[in-house]
């Protein structure tokens, strides 16, 4: 089995080896896990960069025409940003703070997509201030309103305009929430907010539109043929009306397997579907992925607590929870997880159920899952975590965020410390100090070698 991170083994990816389409939980080392997790302790998020370049270098090699922009909320980390500039990417910025982090990891301006969906003020204030040191930033925009804020702020920089087609991978779906409305410029008045665009200074610069996640199976595939065919139709709209535009950016939502069952996404038959639904656009082509850079990239390591057998169930409470990896509490999703011991896999399988620490019911990661019966203190692997992970965590019942290890070129560091007990009450006032004496070890322990900030005082001044 190829892909596993320990051995330094595994050779790296070059332009034309685009790498396993797909990496499971299995393919990680049982040893190199157990020594993480015995290192660093848990919950430990571990992000293998060799793994986010492989599959940077798969997706590119299937749209070669095409500019990728790396959403980052799906994983923010600098790292991560850095990794995958050095790749070629474009950063796709939800919120100044995105922003803000991709300055940190060295982007110029011009690699900054900043998506404006229902922009707070102070986000506008912020982005504007960098466009005046980064004139060649792109804003995309998702109103008239936000077009016109824009434009009151003397904006006459890049623009793109977000548009929702009404149509796509999962459309049957969001007619009925209602929440799809959320976000775009309704097909019928696009090309009204483009003129108005133009006429008030903008240089509209690209068409956009993102209809969601998780193209994976062949049917979701034909619905993406839909969706960019619609797309298409909207670019021509654009450019009869207002003139050509450089880009049409048709959004993320590239699927990972998350279950064993499934097969991995068909990339050349979703960049054929994409290509041969834009060939007469006269217009460069984005896509904008997220998780499909870096889901199978990452893992969560965690320790069972407690072990409790019940009349239905065996009941395993692990120290992640909710609050480190949000995804089955928020969206019922389905994360593979395993004993990382030797010989585990060879173990009886009975249905286990893995909760969190949290006091929330949902805070549930699987339910009877037939699993290697789990032993207390050991670590546990919980796969396909790199993708709205830790972005997702919280501190909620005052539980410190997990530290984030990486393996680069098979070497692994310490890519964000652990937060400690003190960080908690960092932000209130006379509090600062509050947890030092009373947490013998944990300080030292949270930061691996680097002290906790005791000072109370953030070094960036956001919020009062
Ligand atoms: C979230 C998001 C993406 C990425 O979605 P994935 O499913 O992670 O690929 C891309 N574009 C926009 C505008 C998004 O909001």
């Amino acid at each position: 089995m190829t892909g596993r991170s320990d051995e330094s083994g595994e050779p790296t990816a070059t332009a034309t080896d685009r790498g396993e389409s797909v990496r499971r939980l299995d393919d990680w080392d049982g040893a190199f896990l157990r020594s993480l997790a015995a290192e660093y302790e848990t919950p430990l998020y571990v992000l293998d960069l060799d793994r986010v370049r492989a599959n940077y270098r798969r997706l590119a090699s299937a749209f070669p025409d095409a500019d990728i922009c790396y959403a980052a909320k799906a994983n923010a980390l600098g790292d991560v940003l850095e990794t995958l500039l050095a790749e070629g990417a474009t950063i796709e910025c939800a919120s100044a703070g995105e922003v803000q982090r991709a300055l940190a990891a060295g982007a110029s301006g011009d690699r900054i997509h900043y998506t404006a969906v229902n922009p707070p003020e102070r986000d506008l204030e912020y982005v504007l201030d960098v466009w005046a040191d980064e004139p060649h930033l792109t804003i995309t925009a998702g109103a008239r309103d936000t077009v016109e804020r824009l434009a009151d702020a003397g904006y006459d920089g890049r623009l793109a305009l977000r548009v929702n087609p009404g149509v796509g991978a999962g459309h049957h779906d969001a007619v009925r929430t209602g929440g799809d409305a959320t976000f775009g410029i309704p097909a019928d008045r696009l090309v009204g907010v483009a003129e108005f665009a133009v006429e008030s200074g903008l240089d509209l610069v690209g068409l956009h539109a993102h209809v969601g996640s998780g193209v994976l199976d062949d049917e979701q595939v034909a619905a993406h043929r839909e969706f960019v065919g619609r797309v298409a139709a909207l670019a021509e709209d654009i450019l009869s009306a207002v003139g050509p535009v450089d880009f049409v950016d048709v959004g993320g939502g590239f699927g990972v397997p998350y279950r064993e069952s499934e097969s991995p996404l068909d990339l050349d038959a979703v960049a054929g579907a994409t290509r041969d639904a834009l060939v007469g656009v006269d217009a460069d082509l984005v896509v904008e992925p997220g998780r499909y850079l870096v889901a199978d990239a990452g893992l969560l390591l965690t320790r069972a607590n407690t072990v409790k057998e019940t009349p239905g169930t065996r009941v395993v409470g692990v120290d992640a929870g909710m609050t480190s990896l949000l995804r089955p509490a928020l969206y019922d999703a389905y994360h593979d997880i395993r004993p990382v011991a030797p010989g585990a896999a060879d173990r009886d399988r009975v249905a286990q159920t893995i909760t969190g620490p949290i006091c929330e019911s949902a805070d549930v990661f699987c339910t009877d899952r037939p699993l290697p019966r789990i032993d207390r203190e050991e670590p546990l692997a919980v796969g396909n975590a790199g993708a709205y992970g830790y972005e997702m965590a919280s501190t909620y019942n005052s539980r410190p965020r997990p530290a984030s290890v990486v393996v680069d070129a098979g070497s692994v560091s310490l890519a964000r410390r652990r937060e400690s007990i003190d960080d908690l009450t960092r932000l209130e006032r006379n509090r600062a100090d509050a947890g030092t004496e009373r947490a013998p070890g944990a300080a030292e322990r949270a930061a691996d070698g680097t002290s906790p900030a005791t000072d109370g005082g953030s070094s960036t001044e956001v919020d009062e």
